[in-house]
């Protein structure tokens, strides 16, 4: 019953199991995700800037956003550290969407404030399923 599919970072046809992308890319994902950690770990890398992290680290800035957008990796404790905003391309220290973007999603879906504000995990589900809606759009190239 094995799917055959194509990676999704280096087209090779795979079984597919639980991911689109290949063993070899998922391991060599795995590796940039430890390499990612250890430069964010070191104490020196505080105030570092995302350039820096993929200058040291020759991560692929695709493959970094990835974990920033999936929250593997946060940005929060790195002042200097920004990722664009899905929706207004504006840097922030937030997993997808900018504080304002994030805020005005939050009114279309009618949250109150100060519910959304304390309660971090409320933001999350909301901005996630808005972007659920466009993931499709916007990956489906
Ligand atoms: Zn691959
Ligand atoms: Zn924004």
């Amino acid at each position: 019953m094995a799917e055959l599919s194509n990676c999704k970072t280096c087209g090779t046809v795979f079984v597919k199991v639980f991911q689109p992308i290949c063993p070899q890319c998922a391991e060599k994902e795995e590796k940039w995700y430890k390499t990612a950690v250890d430069f964010l770990r070191k104490k020196e890398n505080r105030m570092a800037t995302k350039k820096d992290l993929l200058e040291a680290t020759l991560i692929p800035s695709q493959t970094l956003n990835a974990f920033i957008r999936t929250g593997r990796l946060s940005l929060k404790n790195f002042p200097n550290m920004h990722h664009p905003c899905e929706r207004c391309q504006e840097p922030t220290h937030e997993r997808r969407f900018c504080i304002s973007c994030a805020d005005e999603l939050r009114k279309n879906f009618s949250l109150p404030l100060e519910q959304s504000q304390s309660e971090p995990q409320t933001i999350r589900e909301t901005t996630y399923s808005y972007s659920l809606k466009n993931t499709f759009r916007l990956d489906g190239k």
